[in-house]
């Protein structure tokens, strides 16, 4: 081959195309978690290289490099992004299938399996498994094992057994000690749950978060609520006031598994929240709801501004009753709304849940460092 042709060749495969010509670019702004592992990003002007899915604000692509390996995002000299921990892609799908696995192992097991032997099973410390195991599902191991336990119960339930039958059948050895937990756990009493099998609009579930009780609701459209609080039973009562009409049905294996990804959302908001969301409200609401929306991750506005951004300068007070409004705690950020001195102003779920929530958006923790929740000594710290 004529020397000429070689260095022309080579010529053409080093052309650099535009960044936002590249079909990778699309995945970088659509925040495609598929794509971690597949390559990474390095952005000239912050000095940090990210992964695809990283939900910081977005880059200007003519300031973005493209890497195909992660050594080559490391050779710019740029620092990890530390939203999206890019030296770590597989570290949360290994994770994943070790947490998998340990639900598996613990579906299986006639008796609970210890702490010491799932950890064991999975080749780490029990403390590591531990937290891993409570970042992953939203739940401790053993609260798994008991929500198992009363999804048996409820397919007992729903057979036609009794309750008392259907509390044995599924290894609770004292009724009182699984009435203690069940409204936790069906979201109702057994026997209402059982009265209740017409139930069909809104399934929901109450599961444990850093900030308290959560419950989760949704439609067939999507999640329509997230409610915090001190009290499971409270939550329940308050979302059957805020929907009058609704058939309130206690959500299923399924479900739980989309509480605990709402859980994890509400642990690390920076993760982002990839589920629909049924919106109710006037015209007005919706479009502030929206405009919270946009708020990013980190940072507060004022009600004023949300005013300015909504295109209706005079309505503070209407859009404050807006957030008031909302049934969607986290998801729509109502708590990255302040006043206009900074004060913190209200919150619907109390004004230390909305500094707790500022306070660790502005410090983003990565995923694998939250510790399991600690109810008590949240609550001592209010006292
Ligand atoms: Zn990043």
């Amino acid at each position: 081959m004529p020397a000429m042709f070689i260095t022309l060749a080579k010529n053409l495969k080093s052309t650099p195309r535009p960044v936002a010509d590249d079909p990778r670019w699309a995945r970088i702004v659509a925040r495609d978690k598929s794509a971690d592992g597949e390559f990474w990003y390095s952005v000239a002007t912050t000095g940090v290289y990210c992964r695809p899915s990283c939900p910081s604000r977005r880059a200007n692509p003519k300031n973005v490099q493209l890497h195909d390996t992660l050594d080559k995002a490391q050779a710019t000299g740029f620092r990890p992004c530390r939203r999206c921990n890019p030296d770590g892609p597989s570290l949360e799908a290994g994770n994943a299938a070790m947490v998998a696995d340990a639900c598996r192992r613990i579906e299986r097991s006639e008796e609970e399996p210890s702490l010491v032997e799932l950890a064991a099973a999975a080749g780490r410390s029990p403390g590591y498994f531990h937290r891993v195991f409570r970042a992953v599902t939203g739940l401790t191991p053993k609260d798994y094992a008991a929500a198992h336990r009363a999804a048996r119960i409820r397919q007992g339930l729903e057979d036609g057994a009794s309750v008392t039958a259907a509390i044995y059948d599924a290894g609770f050895n004292s009724s009182g000690r699984f009435y203690e937990k069940s409204t936790s756990m069906l979201g109702m009493t057994p026997t209402r749950y059982r009265a209740g099998g017409a139930y069909e609009e809104i399934r929901f579930a109450v599961g444990e978060s850093s900030l308290g009780a959560i419950l989760v609701a949704s439609s067939q459209k999507g999640v329509a609520s997230i409610l915090l609080g001190d009290d499971p039973d409270t939550l329940v009562r308050d979302l059957q006031d805020r929907f009058p009409k609704a058939r309130l049905i206690g959500g299923d294996r399924d479900y739980e598994a989309l509480v605990a990804r709402v859980v994890g959302f509400v642990e690390v908001p920076a993760l982002g929240l990839d589920l629909p969301l049924d919106l109710r409200g006037t015209a007005f609401q919706q479009r502030v709801w929206q405009a919270l929306q946009d708020i990013p991750v980190g940072s507060t506005v004022s009600y004023a501004e949300i005013a300015e951004r909504i295109g209706a300068p005079k309505a503070t007070r209407a859009i404050a009753a807006a957030c008031a409004a909302n049934t969607l705690a986290v998801a729509i950020p109502c708590h990255r709304v302040i006043r206009k001195d900074g004060a913190l102003s209200g919150y619907a779920w109390g004004a230390e849940r909305k500094r707790a929530l500022l306070d660790r958006e502005a410090a983003p923790r990565e995923l694998g460092s939250v510790k399991a929740p600690d109810i008590a000594a949240y609550r001592s710290s209010r006292a």
